[in-house]
């Protein structure tokens, strides 16, 4: 039987990783220059969910140093497990209240900030462990039940009241496009959260503004309307062998 072209390539050896690696920056930094912008104003986030240690330590030896996770419990053990090497850990999925702990002993940043339940407990554990975390505030960009994520409309009043909570240094705001292969409604997600970031920006509600969007898919698309971190999983580390929709219940891997 044919081989079926290959929608992202394979990484099974510390050299695949740096390949891909710099595919993706080379794109990274071409998408940038689209839009006239530095690509060093990007972050690379490499997202390793479902992806085993052995690999992971590959991927670290080809230049990783901070890895994305979007299971609370995942991440965690691979944080043990891998508390030989030299990265920090980025928490990117839906966090429940029962996780802030481990979220607050051993995560670095957390994408996914929602609500204030999260917000609360993370700062409550966070002060007592005497750390502090970076967080971007999720929105739902898409209008799609199965994403989590701050409608638009909340979002500010929730921004209001994140300064009650000290441990937590709003970074930005982060999201997921819809699902589709359709790049126009795609960039439409990307637009309203840099015109969401730039309103909060003016109130002086979101720290530095980042702006966390774009995945293997449509990183490029995220870049050109502003991104200043990407998480990129399946283009760095090969494709999942499971569908998206494990994920986000709902979603469909058309794109
Ligand atoms: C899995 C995941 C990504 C990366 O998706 P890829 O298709 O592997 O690039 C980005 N963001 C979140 C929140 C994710 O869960």
């Amino acid at each position: 039987m044919p081989d079926e072209p290959q929608r992202y390539p394979k990484a099974e050896s510390v050299a695949d990783f740096a390949r891909n690696l710099d595919a993706v920056r080379a794109r990274i930094d071409a998408a940038a220059g689209r839009a006239g912008r530095p690509g060093a104003e990007v972050r690379l986030l490499p997202v390793s969910k479902t992806v085993p240690e052995e690999r992971i330590r590959l991927a670290v030896e080809a230049g990783c140093r901070t890895l994305g996770e979007n299971k609370v419990q995942e991440a965690k053990r691979k944080w043990q497990n891998l508390a030989d090497l030299d990265v920090s850990w980025s928490v990117i999925g839906h966090l429940q209240t029962n996780k802030a702990k481990d979220v607050a002993a051993f995560a670095d940043e957390f994408q996914a900030l929602d609500n204030l339940r999260a917000a609360e407990a993370l700062d409550r554990r966070l002060q007592a462990a005497g750390r502090s975390l970076d967080v971007f505030v999720q929105v739902n960009t898409s209008a799609e039940d199965s994403k989590y994520g701050l409608p638009p409309e909340e979002l500010i009043p929730f921004l209001k009241r994140l300064p009650e909570y000290a441990a937590l240094n709003v970074q930005g705001l982060m999201t997921l496009a819809v699902f589709t292969p359709d790049t126009e409604r795609v960039r439409t997600c990307f637009r309203l959260l840099r015109t969401l970031r730039d309103q909060a920006r003016d109130l002086d509600l979101v720290g530095p503004g980042e702006l966390s969007m774009g995945m293997s898919g449509d990183y490029e698309t995220a870049i050109e309307e502003g991104a200043t971190v990407v998480r990129v999983g399946q283009a760095i580390f090969g494709a999942r062998p499971v569908a998206d929709g494990h994920y986000w219940p709902g979603a469909t891997n058309g794109r």
